[in-house]
């Protein structure tokens, strides 16, 4: 089930009160029109009836892809600094609805799901991105990180973060995006074949991908994002 509540919020261009039909949950399989939609950056996004301005609701709600083996919880990017917290609540639902005390059938689904936690739109969008085109969703954390060591002069900020945004057979592109709206603010192409060759790398790149693969916050932030 994909499930929408009424939200009231207020216009961020002219100040309105508006009524927005906000997502609680999302259903891949039975919603292939909203997976769509959040891949192509169209999904809850709307429109004030008043000014006419677009604008996008931050994500908050469960995703989840039972044919992708997919269970994440979405949160807000503001939410970021909360990640340990975050973490500690998707493994609380994902339990709920799976684990132990769930029926034969949840617990036998649950099995097949990775269980994660995301914060905005591009890091929710670059996980679909990863189950559509096989990759690693930890493996590619490990070649942003070494994408950092090799380059100088990043445009990292608190607010700009290194996100996967199209996968071809040979080549990668990332970008740095605003983490709020996506909005991009440099790209660079790497090929494919970089993730292979991490995947074989020697003792302190596996140390980090235990540690990545380890928790639902797959994302390499997680190294130098201080908890709140
Ligand atoms: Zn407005």
């Amino acid at each position: 089930m994909s499930v929408f509540k009424p939200v009231a919020c207020d216009c961020p261009a002219c100040g309105s009160a508006i009524r927005i039909d906000a997502c609680d949950s999302v259903n891949g399989v039975r919603r292939p029109d909203l997976r769509r939609d959040i891949l192509e950056d169209r999904f809850q996004r709307t429109r004030c009836s008043a000014c006419r301005s677009e604008f996008r609701i931050d994500p908050a709600f469960t995703y989840l892809d039972v044919e992708r083996g997919q269970w994440m919880l979405v949160r807000p990017a503001g939410d970021l600094p909360q990640w340990q917290r975050f973490e500690a609540q998707a493994r609380a639902i994902h339990a709920e609805a799976f684990g132990a005390d769930a029926d034969a059938a949840a617990r036998a689904i649950g099995a097949r799901l990775t269980v994660r936690v995301t914060f905005g739109w591009p890091a929710l969008r670059e996980k679909l991105l990863c189950a559509a085109h096989g990759i690693d969703d930890v493996v590619l954390e490990l070649l942003k990180l070494a994408l950092l060591r090799q380059l100088g002069d990043l445009p990292l900020s608190d607010t700009v973060e290194l996100r996967l945004v199209d996968a071809g057979a040979q080549l990668l592109r990332l970008a740095w995006l605003q983490a709020a709206d996506g909005a991009r603010v440099e790209q660079l192409e790497v090929p494919r074949e970089m993730l292979a060759g991490l995947a074989d790398e020697g003792a302190d790149w596996q140390a980090l991908r235990a540690e990545l693969a380890a928790a639902p916050y797959v994302d390499w932030q997680r190294f130098v994002v201080e908890p709140a």
